[in-house]
């Protein structure tokens, strides 16, 4: 193991945890088992970092003169002058001298202008402010989020509002530098910010029930995936009619498994293609940013012509059907040997890549959760390229299966209206959320989680298999209803979509740029790490409204297949508790990263899913 890089007494810049904020902070000691420093801010604060959390001051090199063109980071910014408009704004212009105090002042009012913000715009100002202002020439994150996250422009409620808000985060509007740094002097400032848990490497809190759970969790969810379709295989699927298991030799088919194979490399072939815009990540820990091809639509589109190709040449899409179930062990197989070898590579990341949640140190533990954040061969993503490629589009695939099926098994002209609609609605949703990839990049699966059997096993086997299964039911049990009932469901999945979507595309707007004009109307609470929480629009009705949306949807999507047994609905019903499980696990991490400002989210928005139920 290397020996320490920071000596105790030490004055360094260590970075603000959940943020790419550097501050100015002195070494207190050195935790030689768990490597972590720990230091004390200037106002007090004590932290745990990691030493990739820490760099010498030298490394931010003072800033010689703001006019001075030929600065490395000017000349680097052009990311960060095509964020000027943000509100992240006058922070950079306090790094300004005063002959351009003019021209920050009429940038502050066209930034004010263009966003039609009420209000003037308000500092927040840094949980602990050091002396980060007189330093230039930090990685362009640091540059970059210095500007954007400092500054919170808000449309509130007038003064009462920001005098809450000031005194909470002790917060002052921006006078003059002597003030603030009476202000700082006085070490007032995040005192009410309750202390954000010190950073460590590793997972302290272990998830699903443990090891234990965990151990369960890798038995019951490929035995739950073979349950489910022996049943539906059978005439009278009532739960408590067990199938008799099949003859294990049965249930694998070298042809099946290269199938599988063949699909899972065609839409890595596609996903390699150079088409579709570029876009950058958010953040990692390390403040650097990945980047991520957005093509999925272009692959989705891709499929449905070689299925179309295939269809053409009369090759029998329900050998599918006939062969689900070999289907589905070849993709656990397959699944299986990829959360292996992800376990294996991750052993040799480093430390800060490793996911925060699959970091325990037990190997069950971290090879069920995922403990490489974002494993990369090169620059193919594994993570994100199974996230939403091979299963989802595969589910749509099975499902298309089911309905040729049907029509097939049934001696039919047309499919039937149920299975219609079980079909339409699913596509709506595998189309909507590949034309939407992007948002994919804010949710939890790629911020939070790392790559494991967890998600291996649920993008490629549980997705496609389980949530295909309204589908494979009707194959065997149809149901006939009527157009009335039909329009009714209709409604009822279009009313989740809605609500569904406009939730994500707000939050995932509000993210990437919260001085979209678009959302202008929205208020938000400031945080301390510098991003708002939405407090009207969606994210003020209840606190995960897409969680909501996409409920009623599951539930739309079961209805079709009418009331005769309860197996169509195991959708719904594991959906209802995989969400409620997950916005558990959700408010967890964002107590722990935002403090009190989630507590006085939580206060202005009681109902977390369901309006005035739960
Ligand atoms: P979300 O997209 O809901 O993201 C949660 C994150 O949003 C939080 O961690 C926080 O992150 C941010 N956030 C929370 N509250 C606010 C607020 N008030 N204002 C702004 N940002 C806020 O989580 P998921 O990744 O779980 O879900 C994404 C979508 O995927 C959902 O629609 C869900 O229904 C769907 N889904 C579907 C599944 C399926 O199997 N079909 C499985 C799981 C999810 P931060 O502050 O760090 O940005």
């Amino acid at each position: 193991m290397p020996s320490r890089k920071f000596a105790d007494g030490e004055v360094v810049m260590g970075r603000w945890p959940g943020s790419v904020l550097y501050y100015e902070v002195q070494v207190t000691s050195y935790d030689d088992v768990a490597h972590l420093y720990t230091v004390k801010y200037k106002d007090g604060t004590e932290l745990a970092l990691k030493e990739s959390d820490i760099r010498s001051q030298s490394s931010f090199k003072p800033r010689k003169s703001q006019s001075s063109s030929s600065s490395p980071s000017r000349r680097s910014s052009s990311r960060s002058r095509s964020r000027s408009r943000s509100p992240g704004r006058p922070a950079k212009g306090r790094r300004r001298s005063a002959s351009q105090s003019r021209e920050h002042k009429d940038d502050k009012k066209k930034t004010t202008q263009e966003t039609s913000l009420a209000l003037p715009v308000l500092v927040l100002f840094k949980p602990s402010e050091n002396n980060t202002k007189r330093y230039n020439g930090e990685p362009e994150s640091t540059e970059k989020n210095a500007t954007s996250c400092i500054i919170l422009e808000q449309k509130l409620k007038p003064d009462l509002e920001i005098k809450r808000v000031l005194e909470q985060y002790s917060l002052r509007p921006r006078k003059d530098d002597k003030k603030k740094e009476e202000i700082y002097s006085e070490k007032k400032t995040f005192v009410a910010v309750k202390p954000i848990e010190k950073v460590s490497t590793k997972t302290k809190e272990l998830e699903f029930g443990g090891r234990i759970g965990i151990f369960m969790l890798i038995l019951l969810l490929p035995a739950t995936v073979f349950y489910l379709l022996l049943m539906c295989k059978q005439d009278d699927p009532s739960l408590l009619n067990f199938p008799p298991l099949p003859a294990l030799e049965s249930l694998w088919d070298w042809r099946v498994f290269g199938v599988c194979l063949l699909w899972f490399f065609l839409q890595a072939a596609f996903y390699l293609l150079p088409i579709g815009k570029v876009v950058e990540g958010l953040p990692l820990s390390s403040g650097r940013k990945l980047q991520y091809r957005i093509n999925g639509f272009y692959a989705f589109i891709l499929t449905a012509a070689a299925i179309g190709v295939l269809l053409y040449f009369e090759f029998e899409l329900h050998y599918l059907y006939d062969h689900l179930m070999q289907f589905a062990v070849s993709a656990a197989a397959f699944s299986l040997a990829l959360s292996i070898y992800l376990y294996v590579r991750s052993l040799k990341a480093p430390e800060d890549e490793l996911a925060p949640s699959g970091n325990s140190g037990y190997f069950i533990y971290d090879f069920f959760t995922g403990h490489e954040l974002n494993p990369r061969i090169g620059s193919f993503d594994l993570k994100y390229f199974c996230e939403l490629r091979p299963g989802l589009i595969g589910w749509v695939v099975i499902n298309l299966a089911m309905l040729l099926a049907e029509m097939k098994i049934h001696n039919l002209s047309v499919p039937s209206l149920s299975m219609i609609l079980v079909n339409s609605f699913q596509l709506l949703y595998v189309a909507d959320a590949l034309w939407n990839e992007e948002a994919v990049l804010t949710t939890m699966d790629i911020t939070h989680d790392g790559f494991g059997f967890m998600l291996a096993f649920g993008d490629l086997v549980w997705v496609p298999f389980v949530y295909s299964l309204q589908a494979f039911y009707l194959v065997g049990h149809p149901i006939t209803i009527t157009w009335p009932v039909a329009a009714a469901i209709t409604v009822l999945n279009c009313i989740g979509y809605y609500i569904f979507r406009s939730a994500n595309s707000q939050k995932n707007n509000f993210r990437r740029n919260p001085a979209d004009p678009k959302l202008a109307n929205l208020k938000f609470i400031p945080t301390a790490t510098g991003k708002g929480l939405l407090v009207t629009g969606w994210w003020g009705f209840v606190r995960h409204p897409n969680y909501l949306g996409d409920i009623i949807m599951a539930l739309a999507w079961s209805l079709p297949c009418g009331f005769n047994h309860i197996l169509p609905y195991f959708y719904v019903i594991y959906f209802i508790c995989l969400l409620v499980h997950r916005e558990a696990r959700d408010e967890h991490h964002c107590k722990q990263k935002y403090g009190l400002a989630w507590e006085r989210y939580c206060q202005r928005v009681p109902y977390r899913i369901f309006p005035y139920i739960y």
